[in-house]
């Protein structure tokens, strides 16, 4: 089957779906991006994920390219084009296409791409022992809370997981505080049973899953704290786990060289990603 790409009001064959090359995406990166999960053909938490969406296109000045309604159905139709079952829908808006010029355009007319595809389910022993993750600088910039297209330093710490077969990069900033994952939100569970995940400030984005991880162990009673923890107290702790979209959450058992805890997936981290799951089911059973 061939997939299809939406561009600018078109549905194009992917392999010639086209920018054009002075689109401010490609030249500054300057642009953003949501990525949402797709179950049974359903999008997952689109509400709060188009949220997010509008409060970057906010914070970057931004024009939105039609209403959210507008948006859904774009993104509806990318997912039925694709025969997307299980796997994630992708949107990303730039400030569209000017002569290259650092400063903003005078009339931008915002730039609008969706794709969607399946994705294979993660392997069971990811799940079973948990993956490994490795430490990384945190090298960004000072709004890691608007999710910029802009991922180079995200991309090089992914890349430094991937030489070292781990699955990811968790960042730490200068003072040896974890800030989160390149591509997910970092959490652990202290040696007395606390869940903890930084609060969402400028110095993280403020993932979807993260938020639906909160309301869940909040319904089920865990004891949560929000607030910064340090390299050293993640590496001490009884367990650790990353949340995005794609990952939904995933126990880390291996941090750089050395086990966490008993280099098992923890218990509340399986609890949270088996309430998630079920989460997920929900939407998309309420949708059918
Ligand atoms: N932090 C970063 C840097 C990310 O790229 C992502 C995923 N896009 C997340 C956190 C998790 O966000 P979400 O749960 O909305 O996928």
């Amino acid at each position: 089957m061939s997939r299809i790409a939406y561009v600018n009001g078109r549905y194009v064959p992917h392999a010639q779906a086209r920018v054009h090359i002075d689109d401010r995406g490609y030249q500054f990166g300057d642009g953003i991006y949501e990525v949402c999960a797709v179950r049974s053909g359903v999008m997952i938490d689109d509400d709060p994920h188009l949220d997010r969406l509008e409060r970057s296109l906010r914070e970057m000045r931004m024009t939105a390219p039609m209403s959210r309604a507008a948006l859904k159905v774009v993104m509806r139709e990318t997912i039925r084009r694709n025969v997307v079952n299980d796997g994630i829908v992708y949107l990303q808006l730039t400030r569209g296409v000017a002569p290259r010029d650092h400063a903003f355009p005078k009339a931008p007319k915002t730039q609008v791409v969706v794709t969607a595809r399946n994705a294979k389910p993660h392997p069971a022993a990811f799940v079973e022992d948990g993956v490994k993750a490795v430490t990384a600088p945190d090298i960004r910039w000072g709004r890691c809370d608007i999710k910029t297209i802009a991922l180079l330093p995200n991309c090089m710490a992914k890349q430094v997981a991937k030489e070292n077969g781990a699955y990811e990069a968790i960042l730490v900033d200068e003072k040896g505080v974890v800030t989160e994952g390149s591509s997910s939100n970092a959490w652990i569970v202290t040696g007395d049973g606390k869940l903890v995940t930084r609060p969402a400030t400028n110095e993280i984005l403020n993932g979807i899953t993260r938020l639906a991880i909160i309301e869940i162990a909040r319904r089920e009673g865990i004891v949560f704290e929000e607030r910064a923890f340090t390299l050293d107290e993640m590496r001490r702790a009884r367990e650790a786990f990353v949340t995005s979209a794609s990952s939904f959450a995933m126990p880390v058992t291996q941090l750089d060289d050395a086990p966490i805890a008993n280099g098992k997936p923890g218990t509340i981290a399986l609890k949270l990603r088996a309430a998630y799951l079920q989460h997920m089911a929900a939407q998309a059973g309420a949708a059918a």
